[in-house]
């Protein structure tokens, strides 16, 4: 039965065929497709690399007419059309960076029918010419990208996104295809609300990425930490590397330069040519490294990435997912390695106390940071925290780090009450505050410069944490900090205590920490599917 069905084709996978050059479907993708085409709405959420493209573009191909499609992101518009031109579909896009002569070509070409796809930045539709101009064409179905851009919750809104609702008034007739990768149950339901979405089908598709192995270590001396996987485990092997800085990113491609890795920095200082060339060279070459701000990779899509580094904190567990998510889109094994130490937390904390913008918009950003310092420091199954992040469920993986050596807990009360009144003792006594560095310094009984400048060997305080060493205190004071039972604050990341170290303090708050595994598990590469 299933031959006599591949035998005949239906008119999509006909296109998937002749004009993508694919054997099948993916997932939801038919099923998406099929819907579309015979006219229904649809809300797909997909995760990035899913495969959302081909759900729009092979009923634009289907269906008499021109398939419109709206999308955020103009700088890749050209792109996209190029790539489409180079599989014979004729696709063309309107947005801010042409000159009239452009738009002009753009618009006859759509009037005549001589377009399958027409690419519109959002704004273009609050224009009252291209309203004209697409009643004067035959549209076959509207898709809006990036749908969550329309959420106000978000970090990406879109104010121009708020008009697509009247898109359905207009052209009631006409399909729409909402796409997203954000799969929040709470984004699901604000982008249905607000475009206008009610009778639309949703297809939700799994965020699980079961070739990724999910690894976050703590940071010592990021850059050596770094080259050890890339040396060990990936050698000659396409990737990414994130920093969060511009600097940090030079450095770091130097770094690995230096070290006979080909590397190449990209991020939104470089001037345009360089970062176009980086990105192609990315993208033709094998086995290069690019070491980027996260301005890189929106769009990208490299099947074979086979690691994605992060050198810094994500500020979220959405950006996270979507960086990461751009390893083994292939299928093929694939490492997400984060290193991440109490800097990160110190920094990320002071960046959203510095923010511009409203309390909201700050409790927003800590919530988000929040989350993603609760996935750094779980103790159980990595794949699982973010599958449920997403709102769904899975097993634990067996294949990420907290999987394959589980870290233990450990009952740090104790060391949490010497700490916190450590901060006490310094806030009392000195009314001055010192980072947790000078705080560790005291503990371990060090007679630093800085500890002598400020006497601080004379504290009652001073040498009662030698039961640890260096890192695990900078591991008590990460946990603490990522539960709020600690803060930071000011400029230099003065340790302050909260409303819940109170408890903690009168020993009425138990505090179970994550220990470390003694050495990170090294990739069982290829061992899984
Ligand atoms: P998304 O927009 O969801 O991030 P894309 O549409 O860019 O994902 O697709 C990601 C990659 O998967 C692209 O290289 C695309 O060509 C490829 N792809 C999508 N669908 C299929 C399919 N059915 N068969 C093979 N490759 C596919
Ligand atoms: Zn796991």
């Amino acid at each position: 039965p299933d031959q006599a069905a591949q035998a005949v084709r239906s008119p999509a996978r006909e296109t998937l065929h002749r004009v993508f050059g694919y054997d099948a479907f993916r997932g939801d993708q038919e099923e998406i497709v099929e819907h579309v085409v015979a006219g229904g709405d649809a809300l797909v959420l997909m995760p990035t690399g899913g495969g959302k493209s081909l759900c729009y573009q092979i009923p634009a191909l289907v269906r008499p007419g021109v398939g419109v499609v709206i999308s955020p992101l103009i700088a890749l518009m050209q792109d996209q059309v190029d790539a489409l031109r180079n599989l014979g579909v004729r696709a063309g896009f309107l947005n801010s960076t042409q000159d009239f002569a452009q738009r002009q070509e753009v618009e006859e070409a759509f009037v005549a029918g001589e377009l399958d796809l027409l690419y519109l930045a959002p704004e273009r539709l609050s224009v009252e010419s291209t309203v004209r101009l697409l009643d004067r064409g035959e549209v076959a179905l509207f898709a809006i990208d990036e749908a969550h851009c329309v959420s106000q919750w978000g970090h990406d809104f879109r104010p121009d996104y708020l008009m697509l609702s009247a898109l359905h008034e207009r052209w009631p007739d006409v399909p729409r295809i909402a796409l997203t990768a954000t799969a929040t149950e709470a984004t699901h339901r604000e982008i249905s609300a607000r475009l206008g979405l009610d009778g639309a089908r949703h297809f939700v598709a799994s965020f699980d990425r079961p070739n990724i192995q999910y690894r976050i270590v703590p940071k010592n001396s990021p850059q050596k930490q770094l080259l050890e996987l890339l040396r060990t485990e990936h050698h000659g092997d396409a990737g990414i590397v994130y920093c969060l800085s511009r600097a940090s990113v030079e450095k770091t491609a130097e770094f690995l330069v230096q070290n006979g890795i080909t590397a190449l920095p990209y991020h939104a200082g470089l001037d345009k040519a360089t970062r176009a060339r980086n990105q192609a060279r990315f993208l033709r070459e094998d086995g290069l490294v690019v070491v980027a701000t996260i301005a890189f990779g929106m769009g990208i899509d490299k099947p074979d990435v086979r690691f994605v580094a992060h050198l810094d904190l994500p500020k979220s567990v959405e950006g996270y997912y979507q960086e990461t998510g751009r390893a083994g889109r292939d299928g093929l094994p694939s490492t997400a390695w984060l290193a991440y130490g109490l800097q990160d937390v110190v920094q990320q904390r002071k960046m959203i106390d510095n923010s511009e913008g409203d309390e909201a918009h700050r409790r927003q950003q800590a919530g988000h940071l929040n989350a993603m310092l609760a996935l750094c420091e779980t103790v159980t199954c990595r794949r699982v925290r973010i599958l449920a992040y997403f709102g769904q469920s899975g097993e634990p993986c067996g294949n990420c780090d907290t999987c394959l050596a589980p870290p233990e807990s450990w009952d740090g009360t104790v060391p949490a009450q010497k700490l916190l009144s450590t901060v006490v003792r310094l806030r009392n006594e000195r009314r001055q505050q010192f980072g947790a560095g000078q705080i560790i310094d005291i503990l371990l009984g060090k007679t630093t410069p800085k500890v002598t400048q400020f006497r601080h060997d004379t504290l009652t305080v001073f040498g009662i944490g030698t039961e640890l060493r260096e890192p695990d205190w900078r591991a008590v004071v990460r946990q603490l900090l990522a539960r709020n039972l600690l803060a930071v604050e000011g400029d230099y990341g003065s340790l302050v205590l909260t409303e819940g170290s109170t408890g903690v303090l009168n020993g009425s708050q138990q505090v179970m920490l994550r220990r470390e595994p003694e050495r990170a598990p090294r990739a069982a590469k290829a061992s899984r599917r």
